[in-house]
């Protein structure tokens, strides 16, 4: 089975931020995605959430022989593994995991929407994935240039790190 290239996106504030993020990679790589290399972690004070804890944000670069919905599904499940309740929209999450990219395919479907759909304009995204994958192309436009284009707002670097699972 021919190995493509995907980003994808974690992000958590709530509950223990960094250890649900790592347990996500983790159940990737049991599910035999290779995750082959993860950025470092930042915080965003979130705006518009009020109470809630910042978010912790990160970027793995991952291999796969999934295809993209079976992509999409297995992230879905692994969400629920760690206790993801959907309510409100952008509400609280124990742990969100977004596809950035999938072998720079562009797919429009109900479920699915390739490149995600709001890179361009968030600096949690773009900077992690800047430092993964500077050449990746999004919409035809390079990471490293669109990163460049907008500042970092309400984020730091954070003091921890993810590590790549042992498998
Ligand atoms: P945002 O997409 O703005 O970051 P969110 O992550 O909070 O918002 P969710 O409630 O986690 O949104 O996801 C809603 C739905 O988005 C998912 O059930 C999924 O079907 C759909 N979706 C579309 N494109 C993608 C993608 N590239 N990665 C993950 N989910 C996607
Ligand atoms: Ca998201
Ligand atoms: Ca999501």
């Amino acid at each position: 089975m021919p190995l493509n290239t995907a980003y994808i996106a974690l992000g958590s504030n709530l509950g223990d931020r960094l250890g649900q993020m790592q347990t996500a990679l983790d159940r990737l790589a049991e599910a035999s995605i290779e995750v082959h290399v993860v950025s470092p972690v930042y915080e965003n004070r979130a705006m518009g959430m009020g109470e809630a804890e910042p978010f912790l944000n990160a970027v793995a670069g991952v291999r796969t022989s999934l295809q993209p919905l079976a992509l999409l599904e297995l992230c879905l499940e692994v969400e629920s593994g760690l206790g993801r309740v959907r309510s409100a929209h952008w509400a609280p999450r124990t742990v969100d995991l977004d596809i950035l990219d999938y072998a720079e395919l562009e797919l429009k479907t109900t479920r699915l929407h390739l490149p995600h759909q709001r890179i361009e304009e968030r600096d949690f995204v773009l900077y992690p994935l800047r430092a993964i994958a500077p050449d990746l192309r999004i919409r035809g436009q390079r990471v490293a240039d669109l990163a460049a284009r907008l500042p970092m707002d309400a984020l730091t670097r954070h003091a921890f790190s993810l590590h790549l699972p042992n498998v």
